[in-house]
């Protein structure tokens, strides 16, 4: 039995077809980036997953019939071509291909919702309409190459150090933080809410003995306000690990940042070329500045801030342009901080938390958790939360519950500082913020 493709496999791709290659055959698949034809020579350029190659018609060189299927043609369709490989002075890699067979596997509609090979960039909002057209450019394409890089890296790097990978429920009964932003979904006879962070869960497993767990997975947040940097879903990227505590915590942190710039910049070069985005190596631990000197540089800079509050845009602001890359933000007020939070011995109105920031965009909160039941009811009875919605929270601290300490990393923040786009929308397939629930 023949299948769909009969005799037509791909032998190159066409980042692949080199002048090395010249007067041998190959079969190349992808789309028709764009049509040339000049009467006596018709020019066709073929893209795929990552290049494209110039196809050379000559009516002098080439079979009719072959012509006649050049000419029909359009834009954006899927093509096989077969033909030999010759180099060339003129053509785009120094090198194109004579073609003796040629398939049209898909004739694309015209016109087009939006010419994916059109140098500058449409309104966001028409292209993710048309979000598949849109990742034909190698500018789009490039943002999630990175992110899978950075997924790639951020797995070897947990697995690496003894970390369990993790799936928790995204389908929750209470409130998993006391926070106000979720979204309430109808379970049955109950009501049950999105999950806005696995925090619950990855504590939970603390006393699971598993000593160190991570999750990458969604996050939901009915976030009000339309910002750059907000989406209602997120990838979360959490860790958590018993015997341990903030500052051992901040530096896993930093060395899995720093694991994902080096692997970025080596295996990422192109893309970081299309994008023309420079990743710097840094090469000493990230900076610390503790809340303490972050109110007093706010203020330095004209931002009004008083102790206690959290920090706004403006003042996130501030003390970017103060502080610049990567830095910690630690010993913040117990008070703004959720009740998992463990607070300082010396000064219990400060805690062991801490954010990464870079520039003025957070990346990641953390920090030393209470794993001590009595402590734990009394900060959350202190925020005017019921412990009993906390029943099966609690109860695995009521039973040998280790030290702990973790993180959450926003993995779409993190993909817009390595790629250097300002709209966490760029960094999403799929986005979802207020005004978009398709595609
Ligand atoms: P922000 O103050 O910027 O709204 P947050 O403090 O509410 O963030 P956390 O609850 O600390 O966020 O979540 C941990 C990390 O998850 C954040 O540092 C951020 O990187 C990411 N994150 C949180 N909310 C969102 C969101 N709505 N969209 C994208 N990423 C998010
Ligand atoms: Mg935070």
């Amino acid at each position: 039995m023949q299948g769909l493709l009969n005799d037509w496999r791909r032998t190159n791709y066409t980042k692949n077809v080199t002048p090395e290659l010249s007067g041998e055959d190959v079969i190349i698949m992808g789309w028709v980036h764009e049509i040339r034809d000049l009467g006596g020579i018709i020019f066709v350029l073929i893209r795929d997953k990552d290049g494209l190659i110039q196809i050379t018609a000559p009516s002098k060189k080439v079979e009719p019939e072959i012509l006649e299927k050049i000419r029909n043609f359009r834009k954006e369709s899927v093509v096989a071509i077969e033909g030999t490989v010759q180099d060339s002075d003129k053509a785009p890699n120094g090198v194109e291909i004579i073609p003796r067979n040629i398939e049209i596997l898909n004739l694309a509609k015209q016109p087009l919702p939006m010419d994916p090979t059109e140098k500058v960039r449409a309104e966001i909002d028409t292209r993710l309409d048309s979000r598949f057209l849109d990742l034909r450019k190698a500018n789009i394409s490039s943002i999630f190459k990175i992110k899978s890089q950075m997924f790639h890296t951020v797995r070897d790097f947990f697995y690496d150090n003894g970390f369990v990978e993790i799936n928790t429920p995204k389908l929750v009964a209470s409130a998993t933080e006391g926070g106000t932003e979720l979204f309430p979904i109808t379970y049955f006879e109950k009501e049950a809410f999105l999950g806005q962070s696995p925090q619950l869960y990855k504590q939970i497993m603390m006393s699971s003995g598993m000593d160190r767990v991570f999750e990458i997975g969604q996050i939901f947040r009915a976030e009000e306000h339309d910002t750059l940097r907000h989406l209602n879903e997120a990838v979360s990227i959490d860790a958590e690990a018993s015997f341990m505590d903030d500052i051992d915590m901040m530096k896993v942190l930093n060395n899995m940042i720093e694991q994902v710039i080096i692997d970025v910049n080596e295996n990422c070069s192109d893309e970081l070329a299309i994008l023309d985005h420079e990743l710097p190596i840094p090469d000493e631990p990230f900076p610390r500045v503790t809340y303490d000197e972050a109110v007093d540089i706010v203020n330095s800079k004209g931002v009004e801030m008083e102790w206690g509050e959290d920090l706004s845009r403006a003042a996130e602001k501030a003390l970017g342009d103060v502080m610049g890359g990567f830095y910690f933000l630690t010993e913040w007020p117990s008070a703004i901080k959720p009740f998992y939070v463990m607070p300082l011995e010396s000064d219990p109105t400060k805690s062991h938390a801490f954010d990464l920031m870079y520039n003025n965009l957070e990346l990641s909160s953390g920090a030393t958790r209470v794993h001590q039941y009595d402590l734990l009811v009394e900060q959350i009875e202190e925020r005017d939360l019921n412990p009993d919605a906390f029943g099966s929270y609690l109860k695995a601290f009521e039973y040998g519950m280790p030290p702990h300490a973790g993180w959450g990393v926003g993995a779409d923040r993190l993909t817009m500082v390595l790629t250097g786009v300002n709209n966490i929308r760029e960094t999403v397939l799929f986005p979802r913020d207020r005004h978009r629930l398709t595609p």
